[in-house]
């Protein structure tokens, strides 16, 4: 299936915001899909509200706080993209109109610390790695000490954070041969939280690779993709992010670039269009996001070869929305978990409702995305499967909150684990 932006690409009036909202027909069709208009039933909370809302605010050039907390419930997840028959680019809509809400809304000093916050962190491998070990000292000693001393903020951070197992963890190598004759150099990218936090996932991914036949390149000096900062609107980091990641992947010599985060993969793939307006780069980074692959997508493009040994586990997949419904990767992590023999592969209910996840929309509206996450789970549960699946480290850590509070022991794994696991035998 071709990923959504394509097909709404020819929709949009090229880069123009006025060409993209009057692309809406306000024929409602979106609004079954929208979490935020599934939860309250809110023309405001649903993706023909905000479309209403954004066209208010480019017309007059401000932002009031009632439109600005419209936008800020936005989870992001672009359920609205492929429910739309017009082909509206709700994505580029809301990057837009996030950037235009930072530059305009002046926010309450607690959110403005709280952001500040998570933006010093975030995107910032280094920062993340000194705090590992805080966090590791947080969760066997001190939080039943320094819980109740830290900000609100700081609190919901350490709760969704997964168990860090060690002080210290193994980075994925930099270079992993082929372990069969080669049939491409694959670059992986890192991701921020994804290496500090669930370095496993990045080394099976590796192995995996390695095993169908990729030399997987894994550059050291990698920094962030930017797609936490084009969410939230602060689309000029995003772009001195991008051109980074660029530069360095060009130097890494690959034929194709890999993602096992469904986040990153979906804003890295957009690089060609948040560059668009920078003469020195904008061809580089059209060229750069063609050969950009969802880690399912690539493994299925290319074929399986290595052998599969049995996994007797039921397994519940979940969609990341930014993998089903930013890069239209729906059918290929379930073809590669259906291809792991004794494994019994089974579906979540409500599969494109967000888990309220989002980028770090659960830290910045954690009682909107509690009760998705809560749903989520309770979907999970459902389906009666010893492990949930999915392509997206921030889902991982909400569903398996939201599980933990319901005393369920559903293990999450993401979908490169299960591969590995069936061909490390
Ligand atoms: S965004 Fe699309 S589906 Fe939603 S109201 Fe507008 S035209 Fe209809
Ligand atoms: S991105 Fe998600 S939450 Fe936002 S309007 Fe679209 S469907 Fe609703």
């Amino acid at each position: 299936m071709p990923a959504p932006g394509a097909a709404h690409a020819a929709a949009s009036g090229g880069g123009d915001p006025s060409g993209w909202l009057a692309d809406c027909v306000h024929c409602g069709f979106c609004l079954p899909a929208c979490p935020t208009y599934i939860l309250d039933s809110a023309e405001p909370d649903s993706p023909r509200g905000r479309i209403q809302l954004i066209g208010q605010i480019l017309d007059s050039g401000t932002v009031s706080p009632v439109q600005a907390g419209h936008l800020d419930n936005c989870l992001g997840c672009l359920a609205c993209l492929p429910a739309c028959p017009s082909g509206v680019r709700y994505d580029r809509l809301i990057e837009h109109a996030r950037e235009r809400v930072e530059e305009e809304h002046p926010r309450p000093w607690r959110e403005r610390a709280q952001r500040a916050l998570v933006f010093a962190l975030f995107p910032h491998p280094r920062r993340l790695r000194l705090v590992r070990p805080l966090l590791w000292l947080y969760q066997r000693r001190l939080s039943g000490l320094v819980s109740r001393f830290l900000p609100a903020a700081v609190r919901e951070m350490a709760a969704l954070a997964p168990e860090v197992t060690g002080l210290t963890w193994t980075p994925v190598a930099e270079t992993v041969p082929a372990a069969q004759p080669r049939r491409a150099v694959v670059g992986l990218v890192a991701g921020c939280v994804q290496r500090v936090f669930f370095p496993g996932v990045n080394q099976a991914t590796a192995e995996v690779l390695a095993a169908e036949g990729c030399e997987v390149r894994t550059p050291a000096a990698q920094g962030c993709c930017g797609a936490l900062s084009a969410h939230a609107g602060r689309l000029e980091e995003a772009r001195r992010f991008a051109r980074d990641l660029i530069g360095t992947f060009e130097s890494a010599g690959v034929d194709v670039v890999v993602v096992n985060a469904a986040g990153c993969g979906a804003a890295i793939k957009e690089y060609g269009h948040l560059l668009a307006d920078d003469p020195a780069w904008a061809a580089r980074a059209t060229r750069f996001a063609a050969k950009v692959r969802d880690a399912a997508e690539w493994l299925v493009e290319i074929g399986p070869r290595a052998a599969r040994v049995p996994v007797g586990l039921s397994v519940a997949y979940q969609d990341a929305c930014h993998l089903r419904n930013g890069q239209g990767v729906i059918a290929q992590p379930r073809a590669l978990l259906s291809g792991i023999p004794g494994l019994d592969l089974r579906e979540v209910a409500e599969p494109g409702v967000c888990c309220g996840s989002a980028g770090i929309y659960n830290l910045l509206q954690p009682g909107t995305a509690s009760r998705l996450g809560h749903r989520k789970a309770e979907h999970v549960r459902e389906t009666g499967a010893e492990v949930l699946a999915t392509a997206n480290p921030g889902c991982a850590m909400q569903i398996r909150q939201a599980l933990r509070d319901s005393g369920s022991e559903v293990r999450v794994m993401h979908v490169m684990e299960l591969l590995a696991l069936s061909i490390r035998g």
